[in-house]
């Protein structure tokens, strides 16, 4: 464990709040839905266990994962309940997730007759959820032609692999017209009614956390939320489209070096910034390299004492530079918030993420692990 007092740069997770977060979706959709939070990607960059650890008292029915190896890190550090593996998984990797007792998700058939195989070898009762692809396009079986793979699909199943779930995903779910998750929310619903075995048997889920929060109506059997957790808006903010989730990640970095430089001082590679008047600079001790995008460059905001102050200059891999001329009492050691509050001041992860001419998704999941994760919140509750 690092000595926050060293560090210099980190990331605080505040875990009250993510608990939060899993609360309001779950008032959101109703008590008859199931609960999958998405822990993929090392937990959206937040830590998977850590999540895991913290939202499991929420009795969720499971957890969502992307890859073989997630779900693996899961079962050895002594995780129960299901866990499904959301994107396909190549033929070589399907042996491991059913030894693990993994959920897998398939897309086609010759996945289907694999599984069965490994069933039979591992002694098993292996279940796998069905993706319907509606449009997202990048997996699933085609919702056109559902009566013929249906029966195809059921025809390989038996007692020992069980057809335990259907679903879809939307594209366009955080985006402001309604039609197009509606369109596939009713493609799902004309695919599994040509399919032949009885929706009783199978758990239908579809919304991720703009797909939750806008229609709890396509709540459906299950829900899988993922970044409004983790404390990302789910779409244009004015669009009023749903209530806000609570920040969840603060990114933190020491100013580790304190300078006053006359007028011309140029800052950074390209010395895209130019000091027009004498001016205080502080080093903060994160750049790229930390995750902290390189596209922020002259474009970004930190809070030093409750105050915004500019980033300037590139970003380097190490280093990023703020003007701290509007706070000149500011010292070396002292933290600045690249995300989160400080006093008044705020600059959250969706602002960042805009600056940066991405989505939240990628700021959070490229925080590197050159970065502590700090617990913030006391597990009560
Ligand atoms: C990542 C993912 C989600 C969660 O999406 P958010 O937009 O983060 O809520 C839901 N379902 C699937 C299949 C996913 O891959």
């Amino acid at each position: 464990m690092s000595n926050e007092l060293t560090t210099r740069a980190w990331v605080e997770v505040d875990l009250d709040a993510l608990r939060a977060n899993l609360r309001a979706v779950r008032d959101r959709v109703g008590p008859g839905a199931s609960l999958i939070p998405m822990v993929k990607a090392d937990g959206y960059g937040l830590g998977a266990q850590r999540v895991v650890h913290a939202l499991d008292a929420l009795q969720p029915w499971g957890w969502g994962v992307a890859a073989l190896s997630e779900g693996l890190e899961l079962r050895a550090a002594g995780v129960t309940r299901p866990i499904v593996v959301f994107s396909p998984l190549a033929p070589q990797a399907l042996a491991a997730a059913v030894a693990a007792e993994l959920t897998p998700c398939v897309s086609d058939l010759d996945t289907i007759h694999v599984l069965a195989d490994e069933a039979r070898r591992h002694r098993t009762t292996v279940h796998f959820h069905l993706e319907i692809d509606t449009g997202m396009g990048r997996a699933g079986f085609d919702w056109r032609q559902a009566a013929k793979w249906g029966t195809e699909v059921s025809a390989v199943c038996g007692s020992q692999l069980r057809w335990a779930g259907v679903y879809t995903h939307f594209h366009s779910a955080d985006e402001v017209p309604e039609e197009p998750s509606r369109v596939q929310w009713e493609r799902l619903h004309d695919a599994i009614a040509q399919l032949p075995v009885s929706t009783e048997d199978l758990m239908v889920h579809a919304a991720n956390s703009a797909g939750v929060m806008r229609w709890p109506e396509f709540g459906a059997d299950a829900v899988r939320p993922g970044i409004f957790l983790y404390g990302g808006g789910i779409g244009p903010r004015d669009a009023g489209l749903a209530e806000a989730p609570r920040p969840v990640a603060a990114l933190k970095a020491r100013i580790v070096l304190v300078r006053d430089v006359p007028p011309g001082s140029t800052v950074g590679y390209g010395a895209t910034h130019v000091a027009r008047a004498w001016s205080r600079w502080g080093t903060l001790g994160i750049g790229y390299g930390d995750g902290y995008p390189r596209a922020l460059g002259n474009r970004a905001h930190a809070i030093v004492r409750g105050k915004r102050v500019p980033v300037v200059g590139r970003i380097s891999m190490d280093m990023t530079v703020v003007d701290l001329s509007d706070v000149p009492e500011a010292e070396a050691g002292e933290i600045a918030t690249l995300i989160g509050s400080d006093g008044a001041e705020e600059v959250t992860l969706d602002e960042v993420a805009a600056a940066a001419g991405t989505i939240s998704y990628e700021i959070l999941t490229g925080l590197t692990q050159r970065l502590p994760r700090v617990e913030r919140g006391d597990g009560g509750d």
